[in-house]
């Protein structure tokens, strides 16, 4: 297996290696499975179904290339970063296309992650000029005292399908740009998207071999070799986006290998659109961010509180538009809800949905499975007991709630464990500061809704929603290691 992708040959012919050490390989143990379209369940490619040997295998690379690529000019770093933007730049429409091919992505959800990875790259060029250190002051006379910032050698990075080019994208361009090497292992349902595309870009940029690594897996077998990465001395971090129960099992097994991890894990969202808010933007605000990508972006979200004034005025119009959303084919421009990931997530929405509903819940629109999508979907009325109360259902439901105050919602949102996003809409911006303050959560955002982000922002969440940011501006913090050097300028007296 060699295939680097499915560049000019369509997907059919596709045969996705891991990219190690600057080579497409096949996985060692000749295992492959095949990567399905969640629209049309058609066969995209076959893809390597590497194991922890593999992992080894990438991460040894990965060490091999680190003194290298850690010594390269600032400048000739700089380059390939741009250059591969501009590569990526000149892919846009296959690109687009390959996004709503494997993982259901629309047009529109698909240029935000288009042009933010342009950016992301763009930016992340400048990174190679950074870290800056700082001279200390010492009271030991004839002691001068740095602080010096190092890349740390071999980062791992594990990431989703659902935003699969920015997310895949985030976690390895802030650590190679500050001179890591990386190791990324793609989620198995983005293999292309999220992983071999990059190695195809980056490596057709400048890239040096072994630089950037992937390492492709089975559904299922993800474990084997987020273990490796765990386990393997040679990684010194392991950057993590996807569910809080996935990455609190990999934080407990870091902590027995001592690793330091950077976790971007679920949310729970709350909107909360106050009284005095413009009924009309805070609906169309709702919509989009509860429905954006079909509900499949951790920032989604996931409860709008409203003031009771506005409560049966917000919810008659939010229903109305939510059902009016046009839902199927991601590659038709028109649609809005295309398909969700795979029949697994189907039935858990439709699960979750359906037991909201035996407790009490009312449907005020959407509801009804329509496979291989699940309509937008707003329910009201939910107990505290539904499941769909907790945690995150990583997809096209919201729930709708009205409250005597937007206090009120503040304290009902941080009685959730997660704390990723939060998002108010009103017309006194000072009380929506003041309301931002109180809320437990990592990103709030006052007059928009919750899904925004940009590559230098400081994205991440608090409680159960992760640790450390993302961030083009913070990422040196998170990738790099700060060390302590002093030289003397002349010899100092030892007591004995
Ligand atoms: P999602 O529901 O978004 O797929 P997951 O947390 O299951 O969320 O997956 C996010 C990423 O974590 C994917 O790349 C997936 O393959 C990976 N993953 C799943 N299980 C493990 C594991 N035990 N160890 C390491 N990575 C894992």
């Amino acid at each position: 297996m060699t295939g680097a992708g499915r560049a000019g040959n369509g997907w059919r012919t596709a045969r996705l290696g891991h990219f190690i050490g600057g080579d497409w390989v096949a996985a060692g143990s000749g295992r492959t499975y095949l990567d399905h379209s969640p629209w049309s369940g058609a066969v995209l490619c076959e893809v390597a179904a590497g194991d922890a040997e593999d992992a080894h295998r990438a991460i040894e690379a990965a060490h091999a290339a680190f003194g290298g690529w850690a010594g390269e000019s600032p400048w000739r770093r700089q380059q390939i970063f741009l250059r591969a933007a501009d590569i990526l730049e000149g892919r846009r429409a296959e690109v687009l296309d390959a996004l709503a091919d494997e993982t259901g992505c629309g047009r529109h959800f698909g240029d935000v992650q288009f042009d933010f990875t342009l950016r992301l790259l763009r930016q992340a060029a400048h990174l190679a000029y950074r870290p800056v250190g700082e001279l200390l002051p010492s009271d030991v006379e004839g002691t001068q005292a740095m602080a010096v910032r190092r890349p740390v050698g071999v980062v791992a990075a594990i990431a989703p399908w659902n935003a699969s080019l920015t997310l895949a994208g985030r976690a390895i361009v802030g650590p190679l740009a500050l001179g890591n090497t990386v190791v990324l292992k793609p989620s198995e349902e983005a293999p292309y998207t999220g992983g071999a595309l990059w190695a195809e870009i980056l490596h057709e940029a400048g890239l040096p071999a072994g630089v950037l690594n992937v390492v492709t897996h089975a559904p299922g077998e993800a474990g084997d070799i987020g273990d490796a990465m765990l386990a393997n001395p040679l990684v010194k971090r392991i950057n993590f986006t996807g569910s809080t129960p996935t990455g609190r099992r990999l934080a407990e097994k870091a902590g027995r290998h001592l690793k330091r991890v950077v976790l971007q894990l679920s949310g729970q969202n709350p909107l909360i659109v106050a009284r005095d808010a413009e009924v009309g933007y805070a609906v169309d605000a709702a919509a989009y961010g509860a429905f954006v990508h079909q509900g499949q972006v951790c920032m989604c979200a996931r409860r709008v509180y409203v003031e009771r004034p506005l409560a049966e005025e917000f919810a008659e119009r939010f229903a109305a538009k939510v059902a009016a959303l046009p839902t199927g084919d991601p590659h038709d421009p028109e649609t809005v809800v295309g398909p969700v990931i795979n029949e697994w997530a189907l039935a858990l929405l439709d699960r979750r949905v359906n037991e909201a509903v035996e407790l009490g819940a009312r449907v005020l629109a959407g509801g009804v499975p329509r496979p291989p999508c699940y309509p937008a979907t707003v329910l009201t009325d939910v107990p505290d007991k539904a499941e769909i109360a907790h945690g995150e259902t990583f997809g096209p439901v919201v729930i709708l709630e009205a409250v005597d105050s937007a206090e009120e919602a503040v304290a009902r949102a941080n009685r959730s464990d997660l704390g990723l996003a939060a998002s108010i809409i009103t017309g006194d911006s000072r009380r929506g500061l003041r309301l931002a303050a109180k809320l437990d959560v990592g990103i709030v955002h006052v007059n928009d809704q919750p899904v925004n982000d940009e590559p230098h922002m400081p994205f991440g969440g608090v409680k159960d929603s992760g640790w450390g940011r993302f961030g083009l501006g913070f990422a040196a913090e998170e990738f790099c290691e700060l060390q302590w050097v002093t030289v003397r300028d002349q010899d100092r007296t030892f007591p004995f």
